[in-house]
Protein backbone atom coordinates (compact mmCIF):
# COMPACT_ATOMS: atom_id res chain seq x y z
CA UNK A 1 0.00 0.00 0.00
CA UNK A 2 1.32 3.69 -0.60
CA UNK A 3 4.11 2.21 -2.60
CA UNK A 4 3.93 5.48 -5.34
CA UNK A 5 2.89 7.18 -3.20
CA UNK A 6 5.74 6.46 -0.50
CA UNK A 7 8.33 7.24 -3.48
CA UNK A 8 7.11 10.56 -5.12
CA UNK A 9 7.08 11.83 -1.30
CA UNK A 10 10.14 10.78 -0.77
CA UNK A 11 11.62 12.19 -3.90
CA UNK A 12 9.69 15.69 -2.81
CA UNK A 13 12.02 15.92 0.34
CA UNK A 14 14.97 14.49 -0.96
CA UNK A 15 14.94 17.68 -3.21
CA UNK A 16 14.46 20.15 -0.86
CA UNK A 17 17.04 18.17 2.28
CA UNK A 18 20.11 19.68 0.67
CA UNK A 19 18.54 23.27 1.27
CA UNK A 20 19.49 26.16 3.76
CA UNK A 21 16.72 28.14 4.63
CA UNK A 22 13.88 27.70 2.48
CA UNK A 23 11.97 30.40 0.43
CA UNK A 24 8.89 30.57 -0.58
CA UNK A 25 8.69 29.54 -4.08
CA UNK A 26 11.01 26.13 -2.12
CA UNK A 27 7.81 25.78 -0.36
CA UNK A 28 5.34 26.01 -3.05
CA UNK A 29 6.97 23.83 -5.32
CA UNK A 30 7.29 21.17 -2.40
CA UNK A 31 3.41 21.82 -2.35
CA UNK A 32 2.25 21.30 -5.93
CA UNK A 33 4.72 18.09 -5.99
CA UNK A 34 2.69 16.62 -2.48
CA UNK A 35 -0.89 17.79 -4.43
CA UNK A 36 0.34 15.39 -7.63
CA UNK A 37 1.73 12.88 -5.67
CA UNK A 38 -1.77 12.63 -3.98
CA UNK A 39 -3.64 12.95 -7.14
CA UNK A 40 -1.84 9.78 -8.69
CA UNK A 41 -2.00 7.97 -5.65
CA UNK A 42 -6.09 8.50 -6.59
CA UNK A 43 -6.69 10.71 -3.59
CA UNK A 44 -10.56 12.24 -3.19
CA UNK A 45 -9.40 16.09 -5.41
CA UNK A 46 -11.48 17.67 -2.44
CA UNK A 47 -9.25 15.65 0.16
CA UNK A 48 -5.81 16.67 -1.74
CA UNK A 49 -7.11 20.28 -1.83
CA UNK A 50 -7.94 20.50 1.65
CA UNK A 51 -4.62 18.87 2.64
CA UNK A 52 -2.32 21.44 0.87
CA UNK A 53 -4.31 24.08 2.35
CA UNK A 54 -3.71 22.98 5.52
CA UNK A 55 0.25 22.11 5.09
CA UNK A 56 1.03 25.42 3.18
CA UNK A 57 -1.20 27.75 5.87
CA UNK A 58 1.13 26.01 8.30
CA UNK A 59 4.42 25.88 6.27
CA UNK A 60 4.48 29.67 4.96
CA UNK A 61 3.82 30.22 8.71
CA UNK A 62 7.19 30.95 10.70
CA UNK A 63 7.85 27.19 11.42
CA UNK A 64 9.04 26.04 8.47
CA UNK A 65 10.76 29.53 6.68
CA UNK A 66 12.50 30.65 9.83
CA UNK A 67 13.57 26.58 11.13
CA UNK A 68 17.17 25.86 10.53
CA UNK A 69 15.62 22.26 9.06
CA UNK A 70 13.05 23.62 7.18
CA UNK A 71 12.89 20.41 5.21
CA UNK A 72 12.33 18.28 8.04
CA UNK A 73 10.28 20.74 9.52
CA UNK A 74 7.59 20.58 6.30
CA UNK A 75 7.71 16.36 6.50
CA UNK A 76 6.67 16.99 10.31
CA UNK A 77 3.97 19.30 8.94
CA UNK A 78 3.17 16.37 6.14
CA UNK A 79 3.40 13.45 8.83
CA UNK A 80 1.09 15.61 11.31
CA UNK A 81 -1.50 16.44 8.39
CA UNK A 82 -1.69 13.00 6.79
CA UNK A 83 -2.54 11.29 10.82
CA UNK A 84 -5.41 14.29 10.88
CA UNK A 85 -6.62 13.21 7.90
CA UNK A 86 -6.42 9.53 8.29
CA UNK A 87 -8.59 10.31 11.66
CA UNK A 88 -5.66 10.95 14.53
CA UNK A 89 -6.08 7.75 16.71
CA UNK A 90 -7.40 4.42 16.21
CA UNK A 91 -10.99 4.07 17.07
CA UNK A 92 -12.17 0.42 18.84
CA UNK A 93 -15.39 -1.13 18.14
CA UNK A 94 -18.59 0.33 20.07
CA UNK A 95 -19.49 -2.74 21.84
CA UNK A 96 -21.55 -0.97 24.30
CA UNK A 97 -25.17 -1.29 25.51
CA UNK A 98 -27.46 -3.88 26.12
CA UNK A 99 -26.04 -7.88 25.09
CA UNK A 100 -26.23 -9.03 22.61
CA UNK A 101 -24.37 -5.93 20.57
CA UNK A 102 -25.80 -6.32 17.27
CA UNK A 103 -23.34 -5.02 14.57
CA UNK A 104 -24.23 -4.94 10.65
CA UNK A 105 -21.87 -4.89 7.97
CA UNK A 106 -23.08 -3.62 4.54
CA UNK A 107 -20.81 -3.23 1.27
CA UNK A 108 -21.35 -4.30 -2.35
CA UNK A 109 -20.74 -7.84 -3.46
CA UNK A 110 -17.00 -8.70 -3.96
CA UNK A 111 -15.87 -6.46 -1.44
CA UNK A 112 -15.34 -9.19 0.94
CA UNK A 113 -17.74 -8.75 3.55
CA UNK A 114 -18.59 -12.33 4.50
CA UNK A 115 -14.55 -12.85 4.62
CA UNK A 116 -14.52 -9.67 6.94
CA UNK A 117 -17.73 -11.41 8.99
CA UNK A 118 -15.52 -14.20 9.65
CA UNK A 119 -12.48 -12.27 10.26
CA UNK A 120 -14.33 -10.17 12.70
CA UNK A 121 -15.55 -12.89 14.48
CA UNK A 122 -12.02 -14.75 15.05
CA UNK A 123 -10.94 -11.12 16.21
CA UNK A 124 -13.67 -11.08 18.78
CA UNK A 125 -13.68 -14.67 20.21
CA UNK A 126 -9.81 -14.13 20.59
CA UNK A 127 -10.17 -11.35 23.01
CA UNK A 128 -12.73 -13.30 24.87
CA UNK A 129 -16.08 -12.27 23.45
CA UNK A 130 -18.67 -15.03 22.30
CA UNK A 131 -19.56 -13.25 18.88
CA UNK A 132 -22.52 -14.99 16.39
CA UNK A 133 -22.21 -15.23 12.60
CA UNK A 134 -25.28 -14.04 11.16
CA UNK A 135 -26.08 -14.72 6.93
CA UNK A 136 -28.69 -12.13 5.94
CA UNK A 137 -27.82 -12.67 1.94
CA UNK A 138 -30.73 -14.79 0.79
CA UNK A 139 -30.05 -13.48 -2.35
CA UNK A 140 -27.14 -15.57 -3.11
CA UNK A 141 -28.14 -18.54 -1.61
CA UNK A 142 -24.06 -19.68 -1.72
CA UNK A 143 -23.35 -16.75 0.32
CA UNK A 144 -25.43 -18.65 3.80
CA UNK A 145 -23.51 -21.55 3.22
CA UNK A 146 -20.03 -19.49 2.82
CA UNK A 147 -20.38 -17.65 6.03
CA UNK A 148 -21.18 -21.33 7.46
CA UNK A 149 -18.39 -22.83 6.48
CA UNK A 150 -15.94 -19.55 7.65
CA UNK A 151 -17.91 -19.87 11.00
CA UNK A 152 -16.77 -23.54 11.43
CA UNK A 153 -13.86 -22.41 10.48
CA UNK A 154 -13.15 -19.65 13.18
CA UNK A 155 -14.95 -21.67 15.74
CA UNK A 156 -18.11 -19.67 16.06
CA UNK A 157 -21.61 -20.47 15.91
CA UNK A 158 -23.80 -19.42 12.82
CA UNK A 159 -27.25 -18.36 12.59
CA UNK A 160 -28.98 -21.64 10.54
CA UNK A 161 -30.50 -19.14 8.18
CA UNK A 162 -33.36 -20.61 5.72
CA UNK A 163 -33.09 -18.56 2.31
CA UNK A 164 -36.80 -18.10 2.15
CA UNK A 165 -36.77 -15.99 5.58
CA UNK A 166 -36.62 -12.04 5.23
CA UNK A 167 -33.68 -9.87 5.97
CA UNK A 168 -35.67 -8.41 8.47
CA UNK A 169 -36.75 -11.38 10.31
CA UNK A 170 -33.80 -13.17 9.97
CA UNK A 171 -31.65 -10.27 11.88
CA UNK A 172 -34.51 -10.15 14.46
CA UNK A 173 -34.58 -13.96 14.89
CA UNK A 174 -30.74 -14.33 15.19
CA UNK A 175 -30.69 -11.23 17.58
CA UNK A 176 -32.91 -13.20 19.98
CA UNK A 177 -31.54 -16.89 19.30
CA UNK A 178 -27.90 -14.98 20.29
CA UNK A 179 -29.00 -14.06 23.24
CA UNK A 180 -30.82 -17.18 24.08
CA UNK A 181 -27.53 -18.81 23.95
CA UNK A 182 -25.79 -16.20 25.57
CA UNK A 183 -23.46 -14.83 23.07
CA UNK A 184 -22.35 -11.18 23.50
CA UNK A 185 -21.57 -9.61 19.41
CA UNK A 186 -23.64 -10.17 16.84
CA UNK A 187 -22.17 -9.86 13.59
CA UNK A 188 -25.16 -9.60 10.37
CA UNK A 189 -23.52 -9.92 7.06
CA UNK A 190 -25.97 -8.32 4.86
CA UNK A 191 -26.36 -8.85 1.16
CA UNK A 192 -24.44 -6.69 -1.54
CA UNK A 193 -25.20 -5.95 -5.06
CA UNK A 194 -22.50 -5.54 -8.01
CA UNK A 195 -23.36 -1.66 -7.54
CA UNK A 196 -24.81 0.52 -5.52
CA UNK A 197 -28.81 0.37 -5.80
CA UNK A 198 -32.19 1.22 -4.24
CA UNK A 199 -32.90 -2.28 -2.73
CA UNK A 200 -29.62 -3.07 -1.41
CA UNK A 201 -29.90 0.62 0.43
CA UNK A 202 -32.97 0.19 1.55
CA UNK A 203 -32.72 -3.40 2.48
CA UNK A 204 -29.51 -2.08 5.01
CA UNK A 205 -32.07 0.43 6.29
CA UNK A 206 -34.81 -1.95 7.34
CA UNK A 207 -32.14 -4.17 9.04
CA UNK A 208 -30.64 -1.62 11.11
CA UNK A 209 -34.22 -0.25 11.92
CA UNK A 210 -35.34 -3.34 13.10
CA UNK A 211 -32.16 -3.85 15.17
CA UNK A 212 -30.64 -0.97 16.47
CA UNK A 213 -27.10 -1.67 15.90
CA UNK A 214 -24.28 -0.47 17.87
CA UNK A 215 -22.46 -0.34 14.70
CA UNK A 216 -22.96 -0.29 10.61
CA UNK A 217 -19.90 -1.05 8.77
CA UNK A 218 -18.97 -0.50 5.51
CA UNK A 219 -16.56 -3.15 4.32
CA UNK A 220 -15.00 -1.57 0.89
CA UNK A 221 -12.22 -2.97 -1.06
CA UNK A 222 -9.40 -0.60 -1.33
CA UNK A 223 -8.30 -1.48 -5.17
CA UNK A 224 -10.85 -0.12 -6.38
CA UNK A 225 -9.85 3.59 -5.02
CA UNK A 226 -12.23 6.53 -5.62
CA UNK A 227 -15.01 4.02 -6.41
CA UNK A 228 -15.19 2.74 -2.78
CA UNK A 229 -14.98 6.80 -1.62
CA UNK A 230 -17.98 7.30 -3.41
CA UNK A 231 -20.06 4.37 -2.57
CA UNK A 232 -18.97 4.94 1.24
CA UNK A 233 -20.30 8.58 0.74
CA UNK A 234 -23.66 7.01 -0.78
CA UNK A 235 -23.81 4.39 2.11
CA UNK A 236 -23.73 7.01 4.30
CA UNK A 237 -25.58 9.24 3.18
CA UNK A 238 -28.75 6.74 2.83
CA UNK A 239 -28.03 4.20 5.41
CA UNK A 240 -26.00 6.04 7.62
CA UNK A 241 -22.56 3.97 9.00
CA UNK A 242 -20.59 4.08 12.06
CA UNK A 243 -17.45 2.91 10.44
CA UNK A 244 -15.32 1.33 7.28
CA UNK A 245 -13.32 -1.86 7.05
CA UNK A 246 -10.98 -1.53 4.17
CA UNK A 247 -10.01 -4.46 2.58
CA UNK A 248 -7.43 -6.05 0.09
CA UNK A 249 -5.05 -3.32 1.41
CA UNK A 250 -1.80 -5.48 0.54
CA UNK A 251 -2.77 -5.24 -3.12
CA UNK A 252 -3.79 -1.63 -3.45
CA UNK A 253 -0.06 -0.01 -4.50
CA UNK A 254 -1.60 3.67 -4.43
CA UNK A 255 -3.74 3.83 -1.18
CA UNK A 256 -6.34 6.71 -2.45
CA UNK A 257 -9.11 5.29 -0.85
CA UNK A 258 -7.52 5.13 2.80
CA UNK A 259 -6.70 8.68 2.51
CA UNK A 260 -9.71 9.97 1.15
CA UNK A 261 -12.09 7.67 3.03
CA UNK A 262 -12.49 9.32 6.90
CA UNK A 263 -12.38 12.99 5.51
CA UNK A 264 -15.46 12.44 2.56
CA UNK A 265 -17.35 10.36 4.96
CA UNK A 266 -16.87 11.80 8.52
CA UNK A 267 -16.53 7.82 10.00
CA UNK A 268 -13.41 6.76 11.25
CA UNK A 269 -11.57 3.47 9.16
CA UNK A 270 -11.80 1.01 12.04
CA UNK A 271 -9.72 -2.25 10.28
CA UNK A 272 -7.96 -2.70 7.40
CA UNK A 273 -8.02 -6.23 5.73
CA UNK A 274 -4.56 -7.58 4.42
CA UNK A 275 -4.90 -10.52 2.93
CA UNK A 276 -7.85 -13.65 2.12
CA UNK A 277 -6.60 -15.65 5.30
CA UNK A 278 -9.14 -15.28 8.31
CA UNK A 279 -6.42 -14.01 10.69
CA UNK A 280 -5.60 -11.16 8.14
CA UNK A 281 -7.64 -8.67 9.93
CA UNK A 282 -5.66 -5.54 11.42
CA UNK A 283 -6.36 -2.81 13.81
CA UNK A 284 -6.71 0.45 12.08
CA UNK A 285 -3.79 3.34 13.29
CA UNK A 286 -3.58 6.32 11.44
CA UNK A 287 -0.27 7.13 12.47
CA UNK A 288 1.41 4.10 11.25
CA UNK A 289 -0.11 4.13 8.29
CA UNK A 290 1.25 7.91 7.88
CA UNK A 291 4.39 7.39 8.74
CA UNK A 292 3.87 4.10 6.05
CA UNK A 293 3.04 6.83 3.28
CA UNK A 294 5.98 8.79 4.06
CA UNK A 295 8.70 5.85 3.55
P1 LIG B 1 -18.52 -10.48 -0.45
O1 LIG B 1 -19.18 -10.75 -1.75
O2 LIG B 1 -18.37 -9.02 -0.19
O3 LIG B 1 -19.10 -11.20 0.71
O4 LIG B 1 -16.99 -10.95 -0.62
P2 LIG B 1 -16.26 -12.27 -0.14
O5 LIG B 1 -16.09 -12.26 1.34
O6 LIG B 1 -16.87 -13.46 -0.77
O7 LIG B 1 -14.80 -11.99 -0.73
C1 LIG B 1 -14.54 -11.85 -2.11
C2 LIG B 1 -13.10 -12.24 -2.37
O8 LIG B 1 -12.22 -11.31 -1.75
C3 LIG B 1 -12.74 -13.59 -1.77
O9 LIG B 1 -11.93 -14.28 -2.70
C4 LIG B 1 -11.94 -13.25 -0.52
O10 LIG B 1 -11.02 -14.24 -0.16
C5 LIG B 1 -11.26 -11.98 -0.96
N1 LIG B 1 -10.87 -11.11 0.15
C6 LIG B 1 -11.60 -10.64 1.19
N2 LIG B 1 -10.88 -9.82 1.98
C7 LIG B 1 -9.63 -9.76 1.44
C8 LIG B 1 -8.41 -9.06 1.77
O11 LIG B 1 -8.30 -8.31 2.74
N3 LIG B 1 -7.36 -9.27 0.92
C9 LIG B 1 -7.44 -10.09 -0.17
N4 LIG B 1 -6.38 -10.21 -0.94
N5 LIG B 1 -8.56 -10.72 -0.51
C10 LIG B 1 -9.64 -10.58 0.27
Amino acid sequence: MFENLSERLEGVFQKLRGKGKLTKEDVERGLREVRLALLEADVHYRVVKNFVERVRERALGAEVLESLTPAQQLIKIVHEELIRTLGETPVPLDLGGPRPVPILLVGLQGSGKTTTAAKLALFLRKKGHQPYLVPADVYRPAAIDQLQTLAEKVGVPCFPTEPTQKPVEIARAALAEAKARGRDVVLIDTAGRLHVDEEMMAEAAAIKEAVSPREVLLVADAMTGQDAVNMAKSFQDRVGITGVILTKVEGDARGGAALSIREVTGVPIKFLGTGEKLEALEVFHPDRLASRILG
